[in-house]
């Protein structure tokens, strides 16, 4: 508890392996993102300061995890590092049947494709990408319903990663026959690593169970949800993270998760049912794609890497150091006059691009636009998630329709930057700030059919008036 009360946010871990920073200047970084046709996402890294793209897979793994690592048994069939995988989540989840995938989509396909039919809907507090271009290329339909509060960014609201209870009842009652299930994802990632409360999760479980529609929990960040349950929900404070945890998968008739992100892995996933049928049916899919049931796509050191970390990521001084971390860079970007999407979430800060530059119209990506300025002024990579990556077409007239929010996203990676790594961005972003009236909106100058934010080259607009 003295943690909570000190000012100074302190790692709680100390280093005992560097590595260099890259450092470039602004022209460097001006012909980097021509190369990269202005997308983030095709820099080098090395071309990049501070990696704030993604948590996802770039966690620095602790002394525990590499020293499971080397006794990790390789065995094809049957590993004991399956075994210690296994016993570690059928622990924390409670669910019989769990099976290793490569990574968190991989598990969706899976699912998607042993219990999905075309035609049908999946429903949920907000799909993630991969999860929603699962469900549509099974032929399906994904269907968002995130709770009103979740609308105004600025609302304060403990556990605006809810989903609409009133919603999910409407629809479930409207289509009997045409939901296949419901899929609650803590965090909420979509709508900025926002929480989902216990009593939210349970209220949906209920209308699952009186619908008869299973209930599955993508739960690539359970432990910073639970975390967020444990300091805001009402009751919940005297509880440990394991017993939250434990309380929250109780409410799913199956998890699926992405391993690259609570678990501190740099690869690696899982998906956990309770039904036998669909576990077998799973299984007979998986060889064909994944491997053999016992590793899916993943080595005997990636098993335990992921069975240490599942457990350390339940520490509670971790927990709070993680937390109090975004929240401190949040509060001070707030406070130079970016608009961030509050409260703040568990693993990023959102910055609602649209109220930040309020000069460019939807339809030339504000979030792009800011992403693009905070690599070139501060070597900074982050990630659009807004039209870009959310936008969908009219059916119709295949006109382009804009995600309900422009946003973008600074993620923090796992243990591995520092106070004084985000003290440096924040000054940058301070300079920045007043020149971000003059940045460009973007255009698309070419892009694929799914998950287009990946792959899609953009030019800049030019400016019709110089601004000098
Ligand atoms: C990252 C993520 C996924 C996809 O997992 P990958 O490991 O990147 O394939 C699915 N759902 C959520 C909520 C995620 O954050």
């Amino acid at each position: 508890m003295e943690l909570i009360k000190a000012k100074t946010i302190f790692e709680p871990f100390k280093i005992k392996m560097v590595e260099p920073l890259h450092q470039l200047t602004l022209k460097e970084r001006q012909v980097a993102l021509q190369r990269a046709k202005y997308n983030l996402f095709s820099l080098p890294a090395e071309s990049v300061t501070f990696d704030l793209l993604t948590d996802s897979g770039t966690s620095a793994m602790s002394a525990n995890q590499w020293s499971a690592m080397m006794k990790a048994d390789e065995s094809y069939a049957g590993a004991q590092s399956y075994y210690h995988f296994e016993r570690t989540i059928q622990r924390l989840t409670g669910l019989k049947h769990v099976i290793p995938t490569h990574q968190g989509r991989s598990a969706e396909y899976l699912l998607m494709k042993a219990a999905l039919k075309p035609g049908q809907f999946v429903l949920g507090n907000t799909h993630f990408d991969t999860t929603r271009a699962n469900i549509e290329s099974a032929g399906a339909k994904a269907i968002d319903l995130p709770c009103k509060e979740n609308e105004d960014s600025s609302s304060l609201d403990p556990f605006k990663g809810n989903i609409d209870l009133v919603a999910l009842e409407h629809f479930l009652q409207s289509h009997p026959q045409e939901v296949a299930f419901v899929v609650m994802t803590v965090t909420n990632n979509s709508v900025g690593g926002q929480p989902v409360s216990l009593q939210n999760m349970k209220a949906a479980a209920h209308l699952c169970r009186t619908y008869k529609v299973p209930l599955f929990i993508d739960c690539a960040r359970f432990a910073e949800n639970c975390y967020f349950i444990k300091l805001r929900e009402g009751g919940q404070t005297h509880r440990t993270i394991r017993d939250i945890a434990q309380e929250l998968f109780s409410y799913g008739t199956g998890a699926m998760m992405s391993a690259k992100k609570d678990a501190f892995g740099n690869i690696g996933g899982f998906l956990a049912v309770q039904d036998d049928g669909l576990a077998e049916e799973i299984r007979r899919l998986m060889v064909i794609t994944e491997g053999f049931p016992t590793y899916g796509g993943l080595a005997g050191r990636d098993l335990e890497a992921l069975a240490v970390g599942l457990e350390e990521v339940l520490d509670e001084s971790y927990l709070a150091y993680r937390i109090r971390s975004v929240e401190y860079f949040g509060r001070a970007l707030e406070e130079m006059g970016y608009i961030t999407v509050r409260p703040w979430g568990g693993h990023a800060v959102y910055i609602d691009a649209a109220k930040t530059l309020p000069h460019l119209p939807v339809l030339q990506y504000p979030g792009q636009s800011l992403s693009v300025a905070l690599y070139e002024h501060i070597g900074v990579r982050s990630v659009e998630v807004g039209t870009v990556m959310l936008g969908q077409r009219d059916p119709i007239t295949g006109k382009e329709l804009p995600a309900p929010k422009e946003l973008v996203r600074l993620a923090m990676p796992r243990r591995v930057y520092t106070q004084s790594h985000v003290d440096y961005i924040l000054e940058m972003a301070g300079y920045l700030k007043s020149d971000l009236r003059d940045v460009p909106g973007y255009q698309i100058t070419k892009q694929p059919r799914f998950l287009r934010h990946f792959t899609c080259e953009f030019e800049p607009i030019k400016l019709k008036k110089p601004s000098q």
